[in-house]
């Protein structure tokens, strides 16, 4: 790495992979200082943040949690309290910041990835659901700023490592057939349909191998987090939809793969703990010690593969159908399942109804191709308020159940 002292944003940084992210920072105090740290509302967590880290700025996206930040920061501390959308976008996109980890979560970090994206930053992405949604805005973004695109989805990054690279550090496809995405299965890999049906949220979060945010802990769950990083698979590396291949791996070891025409199969391996993808962004095209600890290949012993099982798994099926539906498809997909996991997390509606709600509003609501973010955000408020429409007709068909 140069000497020079990398500026980083980092959106989200109290959720799962800020607080990731924070623990690889913390570890190279000389290659990295804190431009901005941005969040929705938690003002305990973003106050400590703010202490040790010395932001120059600190976003939240709710007014009330900023004042409330804001009075709790002590007058000495030079951090700048911000909030909103427009803020998040110039923390994202400011002339100072050289890297943007983009880990909100949900369709709410689009406006700042892309603009990341279209001010020619190092663009971490963890946010999968913004390329989910924009995928083409996205990439052009990233192609007429020259931006640097780091995935930092754990099999997207392994992807990332095993690809052709070409000089300018673009993965290339010199000589890939395709790609392997690992899937652990979840917690649900061995449940019958009807063990699904009655599964609670806390069930549902319980990841054997991944400790994350409880959103993408469901989507885990329901294989949606697989459609969506197939569909992010297709959009980062440029592959047609039968390149893409998901193999259930349980146990989170084998990272994802990449097949070459001469037969090699090439992997990434290592325990699974998101500082590993993290450090490779930040440290990209350097390695930078993550303080994760080394693969001990004896007492891993046994890697099983098992193919997907779309039957009890509808949601894998319905993100390969949006993308061959294509244009603002994939963006309805990601907003139904956004709707349908946040009522099943507040418990209005069976683990089994997600694909259901999913499947219905795709059938609804008409896609287009979008030429811009407006038509992009059309069509997420167009799914959103579908499927919020069908979630009355699962919740009292759930009540009358119960009775
Ligand atoms: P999380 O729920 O733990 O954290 C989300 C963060 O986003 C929090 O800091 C929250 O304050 C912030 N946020 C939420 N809504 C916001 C809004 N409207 N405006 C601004 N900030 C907002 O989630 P997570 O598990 O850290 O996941 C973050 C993203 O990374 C998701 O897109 C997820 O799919 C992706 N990802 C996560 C993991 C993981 O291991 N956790 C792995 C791969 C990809
Ligand atoms: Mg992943």
């Amino acid at each position: 790495m140069s000497s020079k002292q990398r500026r980083v944003s980092v959106l989200g940084s109290t959720g799962s992979i800020g607080l990731n992210t924070l623990d690889v920072l913390r570890r190279h105090p000389q290659q990295f200082s804190l431009y901005a740290l941005a969040a929705h509302s938690s003002v305990q967590t973003m106050h400590e943040q703010c202490l040790e880290f010395q932001p120059r700025f600190a976003v939240m996206m709710d007014a009330d949690a900023a004042a409330a930040l804001q009075r709790k920061l002590p007058a000495e501390c030079a951090t700048e309290v911000l909030h909103g959308q427009d803020a998040l976008c110039s923390v994202a996109s400011a002339d100072e910041v050289d890297t943007v980890m983009a880990a909100i979560v949900g369709a709410a970090g689009l406006p700042s990835t892309l603009a990341a994206a279209n001010a020619g930053k190092h663009v971490l992405l963890a946010n999968k659901e913004s390329l989910v949604m924009g995928g083409h805005l996205l990439m052009r973004a990233v192609r007429q700023s020259g931006a640097t695109l780091l995935p930092i989805d754990s099999e997207h990054n392994a992807i990332f490592q095993c690809m052709p690279v070409d000089a300018n550090g673009t993965p290339g496809q010199r000589g890939v057939s395709k790609v392997l995405l690992t899937a652990s299965g979840g917690p649900f890999r061995n449940w019958s349909l009807a063990q699904m049906r009655d599964a609670t949220p806390d069930q549902a979060c319980a990841h054997p191998n991944w400790s994350m945010g409880r959103k993408i802990s469901v989507d885990s769950a329901s294989l949606m987090n697989k459609g969506l990083e197939f569909i992010e698979a297709c959009w980062i590396f440029d592959l047609r939809p039968d390149q893409v291949e998901v193999v259930v791996h349980p146990q989170s070891i084998i990272h994802s793969l990449v097949q070459y025409v001469d037969g090699s199969l090439l992997a990434q391996l290592g325990n699974p703990d998101m500082r590993t993808p993290i450090a490779y962004g930040l440290g990209w095209p350097e390695r930078l010690e993550s303080g994760v600890a080394p693969l001990d290949l004896i007492a891993t012993a046994q890697l099983d593969f098992e193919a997907p099982d779309e039957g009890r798994f509808p949601c894998l099926r319905l993100a390969r159908e949006a993308v061959a539906a294509g244009g603002t498809s994939m963006a309805i997909c990601n907003a139904a399942n956004e709707i349908a996991v946040a009522a099943f997390l507040a418990g209005s509606v069976r683990f089994t109804d997600i694909p259901a709600i999913i499947e219905k509003t795709l059938e609804e609501v008409a896609a287009v191709e979008p030429t811009s973010l407006a038509d992009v955000e059309a069509a997420d408020a167009r799914a959103r308020e579908a499927a919020s429409g069908q979630l009355a007709m699962y919740t009292d068909n759930n009540a009358l159940r119960q009775n």
